[in-house]
């Protein structure tokens, strides 16, 4: 990759460069290791914790953390394009925005406002499979790595080559701020149906959360959620297509017992 042979002279040896493809064969630019990118992604939710409060509805968050329980259970069932974390710290954010993200490291956060639109178990598992999706197909250290081609010896390239507490804002905006591409999202919206339907969640009502969010997008701003996706009809229209490869895995889950039964 061209890119990578402009870096190679100009960061060194010390910048692992790689160039990897993603589970659905979209060739990826990374200049960070696993563990260092799991590490700037527990960082940053420790950072964003502190900025944010988590729910006093135990009730939400239980139902949260059952959802994305079921999802993550059924993660070793997938091929993934970086290490599996051993375990997922689920917090649900007081915080109308309508939105959630996942951070490298095994970081899940869900924003009570987003409730209100992904209404159902099946469609929080939809949102929390997309989420979880662009970290384990290496879109998190795409995204960094792809950032610190625009900013060449800036902090955001420190912030790779060794962890600083100067860096440590920096990091945690280019894990969580900055949008994905629109080919991510493409990725994180077929591959996560893949693993709701792996957990027992019904594919189809990931159709019905796009579709639910855009009309609450309507003459306004759109949630952050949907602020670089695909155009809705594209989503839905690739969505579909993969449906009925889904609706059989879906079967396949229920019939093995997979039968999540969560309840706010
Ligand atoms: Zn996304």
């Amino acid at each position: 990759m061209s890119k990578s042979r402009i870096l190679l002279p100009l960061l060194g040896a010390a910048v692992l460069v790689a160039c990897a493809t993603s589970p659905l064969g979209r060739s990826q630019l990374k200049l960070v290791s696993d563990s260092e990118v799991s590490q700037m992604g527990i960082n940053s939710f420790t950072e964003l914790k502190q900025k944010t409060p988590a729910t006093k509805d135990t009730k939400e968050a239980a139902y949260v953390q059952c959802v994305a329980g079921a999802i993550t259970r059924v993660i070793p069932q997938m091929k993934w394009d970086v290490s599996i974390p051993t375990s997922w710290e689920v917090v649900t954010f007081e915080s109308k925005d309508v939105n959630a993200f996942a951070l490298p490291g095994g970081k899940i956060g869900v924003y009570t406002g987003l409730l209100d639109v992904a209404t159902t178990p099946d469609q929080l598992a939809a949102v929390i499979g997309h989420e979880v999706t662009h970290v384990l197909a290496g879109h998190s250290a795409e995204r960094v790595s792809s950032d610190a081609v625009g900013s060449l010896g800036t902090a955001v390239a420190s912030a790779f080559t060794g962890i600083d507490a100067s860096t440590l804002s920096v990091a945690t905006k280019t894990l969580f701020l900055l949008p994905y591409s629109r080919a991510h999202e493409s990725e994180a919206d077929l591959l996560g149906m893949d693993l709701m339907a792996k957990a027992g969640f019904d594919p189809s009502q990931s159709i019905v959360l796009w579709q639910n969010m855009s009309a609450k997008a309507g003459g306004q701003a759109p949630p952050q959620l949907m602020s670089t996706h695909p155009s809705n009809s594209t989503r839905i229209h690739d969505l579909s297509a993969r449906l009925p490869q889904d609706a059989a895995v879906y079967q396949q889950a229920r019939a093995a017992g997979l039968r999540p039964s969560c309840s706010r």
